[in-house]
């Protein structure tokens, strides 16, 4: 994995956006390195408030610089970029404070990071950078489990679990920095604390249990929305859809089924492949009426047959999910599954890839139409002033990977706003997204 260094200087509101960028920084798959030798790119975020801080910033740019050569420069001083320039023209770039998306799009651009749709956690296009709005909340590094089709044991190794206290620091953080919807990843959420035995943790003068349920249970009380991403039908995650039926944290559940047909998933080797899904679901549904699911899946997997295909499409229909990827299957160099016999061609696979989503496209298009006619508070993730429309979600739609809310004649509405939460009427709906007018002013 490729490894930053940083330098953080000044005050502790730069300190705070340093911990925003590292946290978006791993999140994407990059490590911190300890020095710069270890480093393949610096970053050092500078203070400009005073002479002697001016100073300081320059001389670790030049120490960067000297002992690393990769060197990116952001915040306060990046507003002087021409002195920086003068004195240092083979920096590789400079951004402002706060400008944390030209940072990281920098690091990106200087330092790319490969991104596999099987083993990656955040999606391609959440490269992209995510807005100052919402943050990802990464639990756990690596995985115990060991899918035929994925190497991420072999490269993050076994599973390792912050504690929850630590976890939860970095969510108060990041609330306090101005995220309003916290989106909870890791390879194998509720498997979360089970290597670190649940390790007991304070937070708030309240005694926690590193484990998924304690987790979402403290991340409530942060007063923003909080999102589980990566989650395997374990039994103890009833208890979680309750929390989510009291209102507790978004009722939203993403679970990577991958496929339906047992004989496929024994060959993927995936964790909880025995439990009877269509019962977990039926039985979340009965405690969270208004639980939206999201789950991925691969077709033409080596000895996928067209019976097994079809468990996969009558799964599909009775489960009835809300929002679903599919993906064709690919070789990850290293994996198992590369071994199986009996693959499956392009043609078949992409064929069986349209059929998947014919299906799925009516039963979203049917599984949205429940909204229509509701009131629903929804966050706005971007504007389009041309069109006089905004882009933004209700809590049943993650950011990137689901649907949006389109929001008609936001232009006459002052106040309106990236990250602001406004209630809406929803009076349509599609395959994918729901239509909306604005029904309140903005809170
Ligand atoms: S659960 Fe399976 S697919 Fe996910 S990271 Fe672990 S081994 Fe890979």
């Amino acid at each position: 994995m490729p490894k930053i260094g940083f330098v953080s200087l000044g005050c502790p509101k730069n300190l705070v956006d340093s911990e925003r960028i590292i946290t978006k920084l791993k999140t994407d798959g990059y490590e911190i390195a300890a020095d710069y030798s270890n480093a393949d790119l610096v970053v050092v975020n500078t203070c400009g408030f005073l002479n002697s801080a001016i100073e300081e910033s320059l001389e670790a740019i030049g120490e960067a610089l000297d002992e690393n050569g990769k060197v990116l420069v952001t915040g306060c001083l990046g507003k002087k970029s021409d002195m920086i320039r003068e004195k240092y023209p083979n920096v590789l770039g400079i951004s402002g404070p706060q400008d944390y998306e030209s940072l990281v799009k920098a690091v990106h651009d200087n330092l790319p990071i490969e991104h596999h749709a099987f083993t990656s956690l955040v999606p391609a296009q959440g490269i992209k950078l995510t807005p100052r709005h919402y943050a990802y909340l990464k639990i756990s590094e690596g995985c115990n489990n060991s899918c035929t089709f994925c190497i991420i044991p072999d490269i993050r190794g076994k599973l390792s679990s912050r504690k929850l206290d630590d976890v939860m620091l970095e969510a108060k953080r990041l609330v306090n920095a101005g995220v309003k919807e916290l989106l909870v990843i890791s390879q194998d959420t509720s498997a979360y604390g089970v290597d670190i035995k649940y390790a007991e943790a304070k937070w708030n003068d309240e005694t926690y249990q590193s484990r998924f349920i304690d987790l979402a249970r403290a991340l409530s009380t942060l007063g923003v929305w909080i999102r589980m991403h990566y989650v395997y039908p374990y039994p103890h995650v009833d208890k979680v859809i309750s929390l989510m039926a009291e209102g507790k944290i978004a009722p939203y559940l993403d679970i990577p089924f991958q496929h339906a047909s047992p004989r496929i998933l024994k060959l993927m080797k995936r964790p909880a492949n025995a439990t009877n899904t269509l019962e977990a679901i039926k039985r979340w549904r009965a405690i969270c009426p208004e639980l939206t699911i999201r789950s991925t899946f691969i077709v033409g997997f080596p000895g996928e047959t067209e019976e097994d295909f079809m468990t996969l499409l009558n799964f599909l229909e009775e489960a009835e999910l809300d929002r679903v990827g599919c993906f064709t299957y690919s070789e990850v160099e290293g994996a198992k599954a590369n071994d199986l016999p009996n693959l499956v061609s392009e043609e078949v696979k992409q064929q069986r890839l349209e059929r998947f989503m014919a299906v799925q496209s009516k039963i979203s298009a049917k599984r949205l139409q429940r909204h229509v006619g509701s009131i629903q508070k929804v966050i706005i993730d971007e504007i389009r002033h041309n069109e006089n429309i905004a882009l933004a979600r209700t809590q049943y739609d993650a950011p990137e990977v689901d649907g949006v809310v389109i929001i008609e004649d936001v232009n006459d509405h002052k106040g309106i706003a990236k990250g602001v939460f406004v209630n809406v009427e929803i009076f349509a709906a599609n395959e994918h997204d729901l239509f909306a007018r604005l029904k309140m002013n903005p809170q």
